[in-house]
């Protein structure tokens, strides 16, 4: 009876409780599906500077499920973590993403572009990560300096000395590397200046409390203080509005990247859409 099961046993039989449970199962075998068939494929956000010239883009992952449409992260990337699947998924965004970079270096609209990749925890740790990304640039003739790795300051908790080791291997290659949804975790000068750094992303939380919201702006102050001193980029996301691109720029920020300027796309809409850009920009110097 339920008394003598104890308290673990009687949630575990609460049929709603059972009902996330099973949920959660399937979709974890969904997403093994899902990667055996390579439905995981990434859109490209740009990414801008002052002058509104296009300084590169980043890679955001989707799912292209064959019933659901096309998913992102929010729907799968928890469960993917936990089921110990998102070195697989961040495998292929990487591959994608080369071999895209490596389609594009020669093409007038892309020059002076780079591509940043998100990379999970689970990656950077992987014993392979090394050989594995150096296998990437090789296979597709990507030029690694065109390549920016995001990391978040969470995943550098796990072993610092072991991801700082491994950030500089690849920065010999000339990989970039950036800090992402900076300002949310533990962070200090002291620590931030022994990685091979190249940029910190501004989290989109402070971004969107502009322009009422003093106390994201003295964050955001002491952020760009800080990439100053540090000698690293800058760049504000999840920007939204003119608004607060202008006070960004006012404090010191100078690249951007939110849906007020562009949102992400499919690799072939980014090539059409900057193609356009391209034209008008010479339209408007005739
Ligand atoms: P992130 O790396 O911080 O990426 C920025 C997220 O903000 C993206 O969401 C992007 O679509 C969204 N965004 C961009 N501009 C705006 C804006 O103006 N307003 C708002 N509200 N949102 C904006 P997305 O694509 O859903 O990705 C969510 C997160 O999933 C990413 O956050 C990143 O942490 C993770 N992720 C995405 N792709 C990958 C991947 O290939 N590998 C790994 N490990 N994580 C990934
Ligand atoms: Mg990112
Ligand atoms: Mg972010
Ligand atoms: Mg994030």
């Amino acid at each position: 009876d339920a008394k003598s099961g104890g308290k673990g046993k009687l949630r575990f039989f609460d049929p709603q409780m059972q009902e996330v449970v099973s949920q959660r199962l399937r979709l974890q075998e969904d997403l093994v599906r899902g990667i055996d068939a390579e439905e995981f494929v990434p859109y490209f956000q740009p990414q801008f500077d002052y002058h509104g010239n296009i300084i590169g883009a980043e890679a955001l992952v989707r799912w292209y499920h064959p019933k659901r449409g096309v998913l992102a992260p929010g729907a799968f990337i928890d469960v993917a973590d936990e089921a110990g699947l998102m070195n697989c998924i961040d495998r292929m965004v990487l591959q994608y993403a080369c071999r895209k970079m490596a389609e594009w270096a020669d093409i007038p609209a892309f020059s002076s572009f780079t591509l940043s990749v998100n990379i999970s925890a689970a990656r950077l740790y992987q014993p392979e990560f090394i050989t594995d990304v150096l296998n990437i640039f090789e296979q597709t003739g990507v030029d690694p300096a065109r390549i920016k790795l995001e990391i978040t300051e969470s995943m550098l908790l796990n072993d610092m000395p072991m991801a700082i080791q491994r950030m500089q291997t690849l920065k010999q290659y000339g990989v970039r590397f950036a800090i992402d949804d900076f300002g949310t975790g533990y962070s200090s000068l002291l620590y931030l200046q022994q990685l091979p750094l190249d940029q910190l992303k501004i989290d989109q939380s402070f971004v969107r409390a502009l322009p009422d919201d003093d106390n994201s702006l003295n964050i955001i102050k002491a952020i760009v203080a800080m990439a100053h001193s540090l000698r690293l980029e800058v760049i504000a996301e999840g920007v939204e509005t003119e608004a607060q691109r202008q006070l960004l720029h006012l404090h010191g920020c100078q690249h951007y990247q939110g849906y007020l300027l562009a949102r992400p796309k499919p690799a072939e809409q980014l090539e059409a859409w900057l193609e356009q850009q391209l034209f008008s920009d010479q339209l408007s110097t005739l």
